[in-house]
This record gives structure tokens, sequence and C-alpha cells, in this order.
């Protein structure tokens, strides 16, 4: 059975979505990253992940083009702030050019990319003052550590967005317990560990056992764990398919065993890893 998350507010969503760093900077790639969404979507990947990093606006640009004449209501849109734009008069304007490249009146989630100079407290109720005005429906934020969870403290948060794949495991320790204690999901950013773990003979010689891929089974990993949403980003329209494909496989007791033993769960506060 297809694997999903709940949102704040009991919004049900698959549990992969779409990514897209590094898409819409190269116009010779433009139709086909199009054309990769568009099957991302078209699979039932209803969540795309960006931000306003992402090729200065690029990204957001692309996915306006992507998304056009869809129902924006089976859509999940999510966008990043950047850390120096997340205070309390940067923050709206900063919300605004994204929307406006997005064409879109409402952001699903927001996301403060990473902790900077700001004070939390002010990111979060300029936040909530966007929510209240209808600009955005939740916020959350990215590349928190626990410690930094624990000083924000707040209820209202819906997410944090971070580095999870095979690969890179240090949150299972800490972080991510401490998220599902509270129903908080968990964006895992960079799944594919962006490629060179694909590699991996463990992740192949099970892929082999189950007709799948490497891929499709370092997402099938990730998303096993309850309330963990992973966002690989791919710019060809079949890997987009091979990846939403992901959701219906299960990994065995097997499976689990090899890729630990492969990749060794943390068994001591690392501290969080980021990109
Ligand atoms: P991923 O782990 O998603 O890997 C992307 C790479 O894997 C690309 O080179 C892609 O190439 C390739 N790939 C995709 N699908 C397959 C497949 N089925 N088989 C083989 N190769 C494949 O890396 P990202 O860093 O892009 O992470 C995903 C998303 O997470 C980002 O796009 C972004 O939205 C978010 N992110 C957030 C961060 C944050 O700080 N909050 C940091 C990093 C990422 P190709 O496109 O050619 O298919």
């Amino acid at each position: 059975m297809a694997k999903t998350v709940t949102w704040a507010g009991g919004r049900v969503l698959p549990a992969l979505g779409l990514g897209t760093w590094k898409m819409g900077e190269d116009p010779r790639r433009r139709q086909e990253e199009l054309a990769a969404l568009r099957a991302g979507l078209d699979a039932g990947l209803t969540l795309i992940d960006t931000a306003e990093m992402y090729g200065d606006g690029a990204a957001e640009t692309l996915i306006a083009e992507a998304i056009a004449g869809r129902p924006r209501e089976e859509l999940f849109v999510v966008s990043k702030v950047y850390p120096h734009n997340a205070g309390a008069t940067r923050l709206p304007q900063a919300l605004a050019r994204s929307l406006k490249r997005l064409k879109t009146d409402v952001l699903d989630c927001y996301l403060l990319h990473w902790r900077g100079g700001v004070p939390l407290e002010e990111t979060a109720e300029t936040m909530e003052r966007m929510r209240e005005a209808g600009h955005i429906r939740s916020w959350g934020v990215s590349n928190l550590d626990l410690d930094d969870m624990q000083e924000l403290d707040d209820p209202r948060c819906a997410t944090n967005q971070v580095l999870l794949h095979p690969g890179e495991r240090g949150v299972e320790f800490d972080l991510l317990p401490w998220m599902q204690q509270r129903n908080m999901p968990l964006m895992a950013y960079s799944p594919l560990g962006q490629g060179p773990i694909l590699r991996n003979p463990a992740l192949g010689a099970i892929a082999a056992r189950h007709k799948a891929t490497s891929a499709q089974v370092a997402l099938a990993w990730s998303i096993r764990h309850p309330g963990v949403i992973a966002i690989p980003k791919s710019g060809k329209p079949e890997r987009a398919r091979e990846n939403a494909a992901a959701l219906a496989l299960e990994l065995t007791d097997q499976d689990l065993a090899a890729i630990d033993a492969a990749f060794p769960p943390p068994k001591r506060k690392r501290p969080l890893a980021m990109l």
C-alpha cells in the first residue's frame, strides 16, 4: 500500500514529493525538467519542494509553468526563505516574491531554510502573521538540530526538513524520534544521497530481490519511518516515475538488516549533517 504522511491540519500526503534544487537553471534542460515535474505529479506526488535560493527564483518560475492548469487544491507547494530574509520586515517581502514567481496566492508550507541571525521567535511570529493573513497554510523549518527545535519549542511548526538517506542517518538517533513523539512530519532531503550511494552493492542486491532499482530501495528505506516524507529530485520523466513507484515498495526485515550492515545506524548523538 502506498505510504502517506498526515500534515498539521489533517491533510494526507503521499510520503514522496518532488525536489527542485538545481532545476530551472539551464534553458537546454527546461522542457525535460517540466516533463519530469509533470510526470511526478501525474504519478501522484502532490508535494513540490522549492526555495527562493534555487536558481535565484528560477526553480519557482519553472514550477509555475509545470503546474499551470492543474487544480491548485490538489498540489502541496513548499518554499523556503533565506535566513537573512526571515525577519519581520523582509519575510513578507520574500514571500510575496516567491508567490509571484510561483503564480499562486498561497503556499501550503513555508520553511526557514536554515538558522541565521534572526531570532527563531521573530521568524515564528512573522510566519504566524502570514498564516493568519492567508498567504501560507502552514510553516516550518529546515536544517535545525534537536537543540534548535527545543529552543523553538513551537507546536505550530509543521515540519523540519533535514538531510536523511542511508549514508546520513544521524537524525534517527534523536531528532526523528523527538519529532515523531510530536506528530511532526520530517521532510527527508537528498534522499538519494544526490546519487553516489546508489552504487552501493547492498542497495543493488536488495533492488534485485524486488525487481526494483537502488533509488527505489533508498526511497522506500527513508519513508519506512512513520511521519517521514522524502523529496527526491529528478529532471528526467522516467526517473520521476521510477521514484514515485517506490511508494509501493515494502522492504523486508532482511532488507533493513542488510542496509544496517552496509550503513550502520547512529549509536550516539552526532551534530546535524547538512548540505
Ligand atoms: P537527491 O538525493 O534527490 O538526488 C538528486 C540526484 O539524483 C540528481 O543528480 C538526479 O539526477 C539523480 N536521480 C534522481 N532520481 C534518480 C533515479 N531514480 N536513479 C538515479 N539517479 C536519480 O538530491 P537533492 O539534493 O536534489 O535533494 C532532493 C531535494 O531536497 C532537493 O531538490 C531540494 O528540493 C531539497 N533539498 C533541501 C535542502 C535544504 O537545505 N533544505 C538541501 C538539499 C536538498 P537527474 O535529475 O538527472 O535524474
